[in-house]
This record gives structure tokens, sequence and C-alpha cells, in this order.
């Protein structure tokens, strides 16, 4: 409930302020002023002493209502300091009475009044805020926020540039569109499947199509949608979803940015996430106790995968990672071709050199490019957008995105690019390292700048030490083709030198692979795999000569490996050359394509 209470919180601060401020003049209204003694016999003296009720230690009375001193009928209080005060009184002709007038009521008023208003304006507000969050009167009901769609328009050919991706969720549609078949095969579906990469690329449209291509319902929400202001509300509301869709099988639940309700537990700002920790551990709960195969798949989607909480990774939950990344040229042509078919255009447009153009951008941004263009045209009175429009849109998003994130330029590009195919070429020359799948300079794609995929053929328990010292080689083939070319290396690198110096510390400190430090183990139990508490001291125990003995193997290990890698591109020289040129082309290059450079025939 820590929630509720920091929530209340300013409410119980604004409630007291403003019984405070009623309370002040309430009682200026009701106000006895105080008197000294001297002042009240006077005023006795004077008649203008109506009444007053005497306690043993306090006068209070009225003044006569004709008196012109202080306003008429005024109320006055003073201490009694005369024991004997009855004659007085009496001589005077004031009616007097033995008791203090009770002020309970009074004081009661000036309390409830505020308190009533308070009460009136708490009620108030949240009529208001139930108003806006529907969820909030009718508690977990997710029914007004579930946003459920009967027959989705959108298909695959809708959505172009990620043919992978719409290779994998293919299967998904086979399932989807026949459960029984798969059921009495005995197959099982994955149950979560998880979209990876970069905003705008197209996730939501894929998720849409899939449930479009296989005219299933689809249930969607966003995660920040369930993380809500009370505790418990986004729990109900996850058990909600999953209960409506369970009814309606066969069909799809999508979480949009998943990250906004998955984020790693224990992460995050000073308390009150427990609401987004409960939350997320119903989703877990919800996952685990569904199957499958009564027709339900779980999708989700997210740009930030690495905050996400490992125990949603977990197989049995989101097991299946589909990658959506930036488009490489062609698929920025085949996404512009989808977009330009709404508007109508001259003769003179290039698609292609629009796509050229574009480098880095998502499908997104190229929507928005042609609906640019198209606002050009019609600003200009034009019947059909020309390639004038579109250059100009080009450069107006262009610009846009130039504000928001560096685009890279020509000669950083060519550096990318001799690196990715250094790094290649030195894998695919060598043996026993993962086979070169793709090479990619995609800008701001799922790398910063760009990739060389590497995927291993087999799952690997034992690693020889020839093979790490070719995979360290292979990490070192960028910088050393950036050397061989340029004359010059560039930053690029960093995370590869990271990389490979962790494997040569291993292969002397852990493996026993130095043949100067021998067949010894120098790394202490880093730190404990179930207890997620930092290592406080990395350092074996060695003495300081080992020490330095361990960072000289470990630089050896490495030179040596670069002076290997660099051998290799020295004498493959014309197929970096060639491969460079090609992925500056494409962007986008398969193992197999540089693999035919190589070969002696071409
Ligand atoms: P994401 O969910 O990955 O952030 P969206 O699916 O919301 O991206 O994409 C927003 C819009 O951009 C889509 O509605 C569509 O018009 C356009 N778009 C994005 N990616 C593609 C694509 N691969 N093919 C065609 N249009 C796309
Ligand atoms: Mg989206
Ligand atoms: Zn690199």
């Amino acid at each position: 409930m820590e929630k509720h209470h920091k929530f209340s919180i300013w409410y119980v601060l604004v409630g007291v302020w403003i019984v405070l401020l009623v309370q002040h003049y309430l009682m200026l209204a009701f106000s006895i002023k105080t008197i000294p003694y001297s002042e009240f016999l006077k005023l006795l003296e004077e008649g203008k002493v109506a009444e007053v009720a005497v306690t043993s230690n306090e006068i209070q009375g009225r003044l006569r209502v004709d008196t012109a001193v202080g306003e008429k009928g005024m109320l006055f209080r003073t201490v009694r300091v005369d024991p004997d005060i009855s004659e007085l009184l009496a001589k005077y002709n004031v009616t007097f009475r033995g008791q203090v007038e009770s002020t309970f009521l009074r004081d009661l008023m000036s309390w409830v009044i505020p308190i009533l208003l308070f009460v009136g304006i708490w009620y108030f507000m949240m009529r208001k805020i139930a108003g806006q969050h529907p969820g909030f009167m009718t508690l977990g009901k997710s029914k007004a926020k579930v946003y459920m769609e009967d027959e989705i328009p959108v298909r695959f050919k809708d959505v172009a540039g990620v043919d992978e991706a719409k290779q994998e969720l293919m299967e998904v549609v086979e399932f989807l569109k026949n459960p029984e078949k798969f059921q009495e095969v005995g197959g099982r579906m994955p149950k979560g499947i998880l979209l990876v990469g970069p905003p705008g690329t197209g996730k939501t449209l894929l998720a849409k199509a899939v449930a479009g291509e296989s005219g299933v319902p689809f249930f969607s929400m966003s995660g920040s949608e369930f993380v809500e202001m009370f505790v418990g509300l986004g729990a109900a509301r996850v058990r909600d979803l999953f209960d409506q869709a369970k009814k309606r099988a066969p069909c799809i639940i999508f979480i949009d940015e998943l990250d906004a309700l998955g984020k790693a537990r224990g992460l995050g700002g000073v308390g009150g996430h427990d609401e987004r920790e409960q939350t997320l551990n119903q989703l877990l709960v919800e996952m685990d106790g569904f199957d499958p195969n009564v027709g339900v798949v779980l999708m989700a989607a997210t740009n930030r995968p690495e905050i996400l909480d490992p125990a949603l990774l977990r197989p049995g939950r989101f097991d299946r990672h589909v990658l959506v990344d930036r488009p490489d040229k062609k698929g920025r042509e085949e996404i512009l071709k989808i977009h330009i078919k709404k508007i109508k255009i001259a003769d003179d447009v290039d698609i292609e050199a629009i796509a050229n153009m574009t480098s880095g951008m998502v499908g997104a941004d190229l929507a928005n490019l042609v609906n640019e263009a198209a606002l050009l045209a019609v600003r200009r009175n034009k019947k059909r957008v020309t390639m004038k429009e579109f250059e100009e849109a080009v450069e107006r998003v262009v610009a846009g995105l130039e504000k928001k994130n560096r685009v890279i330029n020509e000669e950083e590009r060519k550096i990318v690019a001799f690196h990715e195919v250094g790094h290649a070429l030195v894998a695919l020359s060598l043996p026993g390292t993962d086979p070169v799948k793709k090479i990619s300079i995609v800008p701001r794609g799922i790398a910063a700048l760009g990739y060389t995929m590497q995927v291993p053929t087999e799952d690997r328990f034992l690693m020889k030490k020839t093979e790490l010292l070719n995979r360290i080689a292979s990490l070192l083939g960028g910088r050393a083709a950036e050397e061989l070319v340029f004359g010059d290396v560039s930053t690029g690198a960093h995370n590869d030198l990271a990389r490979a110096t962790d494997i040569a510390r291993s292969m002397v400190r852990e493996y026993g692979m130095s043949e100067k430090v021998g067949q010894v183990y120098f790394a202490r139990e880093k730190h404990s795999q179930f207890l997620n508490i930092p290592a406080m001291d990395l350092r074996g125990d060695y003495s300081e000569a080992t020490a330095q003995l361990i960072d000289q193997e470990v630089r050896e290990i490495i030179s040596a490996q670069y002076e290997k890698a660099k051998g290799i591109l020295q004498e493959k020289r014309n197929v970096l050359d060639r491969g460079a040129q090609l992925l500056l082309e494409k962007e986008k290059i398969e193992g197999e394509e540089l693999k035919a450079l190589m070969s002696p025939a071409s």
C-alpha cells in the first residue's frame, strides 16, 4: 500500500492547509477580544457591560448593544484578578452567571466545516480522476482499456524490409489458422514472441499483420498502461486481459512497449516500483499458467531488450525473439513503394534514388517522408508529387533526424565498412571461428555503427586454444583493416578490444593456456551466481610479479593475433576492398557473398 499512501499524502497536506485557513477565518468571525482586567473594570464603571459569565479564573462577557466602544455587542474575555466580583457586578446592574458559556459548539463548528469542505473537494477530485481513468472505479476491469479488434486490415504485404521477421512469424499464422492441426501432431507453439528492434521499424505493424493474416481477434495493450496509480490494479488488468483472451481463443495478445512494465526488478528509482513489480509478477504467473495450445499467442514488442527482466526471457516465457532491424537499401525501397502507392507520383520519381538518400531511416521515417512530399506538392498546387518534392522532404526529415541523432557521414561509413569486412574476412579465413552470416552497416541499427553477425553452428562446450586465438584474431580484424586501409585507427573498435582482452585474460588466468604463467588457475570466483552481489575483489590471490606476468602474457597474445589478422588482410587486400565496396553499396551483405569474392574464380 506504499504507493497509495504516497499518493494521498498530498491530499492530506492540502486538506490540512484548507482546514487551518478556514479555521483562522472562522475564529476571526467569532472573535472574542481579550482585554486587560483594568479595562474591564473601566467598562464596568461606565456601565457598558451587558452580561458576564464568571469562572474561578476567567470572565467572559458581552458589551451592551448601544455602547459606542467597539462593535455592538462585542464579546470580550479577561483574566479574573479580583476574587470577589459579584458585588461589583450587582452594583452596575450586570446579569451574571457562574459559568463560562460553553464554546464547545463553536469550536466544533470551526473544525467540522473545513473538514466537510475538504471531504467534498476530495470526493470531487476523485470523481474527476475516475472520469479520466475508467479503471479507477471499476477496479481492475480492463475492458475499457483493452483494445480489441476483430478484423485487422493489415497484411504481411503492408510490411516491408523485414523479410526474416516475416518468415518467422509465418509459422505463428499457420498455428493460429488451425491450432487443431498442431495439437494433433503434438506440436507446441512458443508461448511468447518478442519483437525486438529500434522504434519505428514496424513492430506494432507486424503484430497486427499476424492477426490480420490469421483472421483472429487482436488484444493489444501498451506496457505503460499496465502501470497504474494504485497497487494491484495493473496486476488485475493482466489477469483480466488473459481471461478475456482465453474466452476468444484463438487470438493474439500483444503487449506493446513491454519494457515499461518488464524492467528488471530491483532496478529503477527509489521505492514506488512495487506496483510495476506486482504487475510483472502477475504477467509471469499468467504466462506460466496458460497452455499455448488453447490458441492464444502472446506477442510483445520492445526497443530496449537489454533492460527487460531476465525472468521474462526464460524458456517458456518470451523465448522466441524476432529481430526487426532497420531496413537496408533494398528494404527501404520496398517500404517506400508501399507508402508511395497511396499518393499520386510523377514519372520522374526514382524510388531507388530516394532509398539511396535515406540510409538509416526506419519505416516510420519513410512513411513520414512520403507524406511530407505529398504535402509539399499540395502546397505548390501540383497534381502529382515529383522528385523535387521528395528531395526536399528528405532534406527536411534528415534535418529533423539530425537534431535527434547524429547522421553518419560518408567518411565514417567507409571506415565502418572496411572495419566490418575486416572482421568477417579474418573470421572466414581462420578455422574454428563461427561462420559469418551477415555484415551490416545500416546506421543506428541493432549495433551502433555496424555489425558482423557470426552464428555458431553448434553449441560449444569446449574450445580449443587455437579456436580461442582465432576468435581473438577476428575480433581484432576490424581495427587491423582500419590501420591497413587508412593508416589510422578509430574509436569504433573499443568493444572489440574489450572482448578480445577478456578472452585473452581468461586464457591466461583460468584456462592455463599460457606457457609462461603455467597451468594455474588465477581467477578467484568472480561472484556468487545466485546472489547478485557485485564482485568486491576481482583479483585472485597472486603476487605482484604474477600480476605483471599475466598482463604481459595477455598483451602478447593480443598483439600476436593482431599481427595475424593484419597479415591475412594484407594478403587478401583486394577481397577486402571489393567486400567493403559491396557493403557500401548494399549496406547489408550475406556472409556467402563475401565468401564468393574470396574464391579464386571471381
Ligand atoms: P514500431 O512499433 O516498431 O515503433 P510501428 O509499427 O508503430 O513501429 O510503425 C509506425 C508506422 O511506420 C507504421 O504504421 C507504418 O506506416 C510505418 N512503417 C514502419 N515500419 C514499416 C515497414 N517495415 N513497412 C511499412 N511501413 C512501415
Ligand atoms: Mg510500436
Ligand atoms: Zn568491430
